[in-house]
């Protein structure tokens, strides 16, 4: 099984080593053609503008909304979750607009501008490790999605369908639980294809 990180801008590598540790193959995602090899993709942390823009350059856009049309499985995490959503709680235009959620950008930044806990995930065992950096917060969330972490009353990790979003870092501790439930939905959706 591969999965791809999309790597125009921001944390590839760390996303990368994660996943590998999943057991699945890890690949970075540079040109378009590049998804047809894999049957997962990991938009990582960075800068949403800046991810946007490349985006739109490369022709990611379309390609991206492609491959989720097809039922296989993104993960977003901070900035990945930004262009994943359908809304942006400062007006400014979405990227990617598949997942029904609002967000607010740096949300967490103007308390604090990063740091670390352990949250309880729903689906997971034990409470995972995150690490938190200018994170995005989501505010409003669809009838079709499932929320799967709620810290301090804000909700940092939601799921629809084959959508996994973090306003967190996963990739940047050792814990790659959350790397390991996104290997079980592609893996779920390979089976179910076959
Ligand atoms: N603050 C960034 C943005 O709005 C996201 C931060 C991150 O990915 N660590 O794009």
């Amino acid at each position: 099984m591969k999965i791809g990180v999309l790597a125009l801008q921001g944390a590839v590598t760390e996303h990368i080593v994660s996943i590998e540790k999943t057991g699945a193959v890890g690949l970075p995602i540079k040109r378009v053609e590049q998804l047809e090899e894999v049957q997962g993709l990991i938009i990582p942390g960075g800068e949403s503008t800046t991810i946007g823009k490349l985006m739109r350059k490369y022709g990611f856009i379309e390609a991206i909304r492609d491959f989720s049309s097809q039922g296989k499985p993104i993960f977003g995490t901070c900035a990945g979750l930004i262009v994943l959503a359908q809304r942006i709680a400062s007006g400014e235009p979405g990227h990617l607009e598949l997942m029904d959620i609002t967000v607010a950008r740096n949300a967490f930044g103007r308390q604090r501008e990063s740091f670390e806990c352990d949250l309880e995930v729903k689906g997971i065992n034990e409470a995972v490790r995150a690490v938190f950096i200018r994170a995005p917060l989501i505010t409003e969330v669809g009838p079709e999605v499932d929320v799967l972490t709620v810290y301090n009353n804000e909700i940092v990790t939601a799921r629809q369908g084959n959508l996994l979003v973090s306003s967190f870092h996963p990739e940047l501790t050792d814990d790659y639980r959350l790397h390991q439930y996104f290997a079980d939905m592609v893996q779920a959706v390979g089976t179910a294809n076959k």
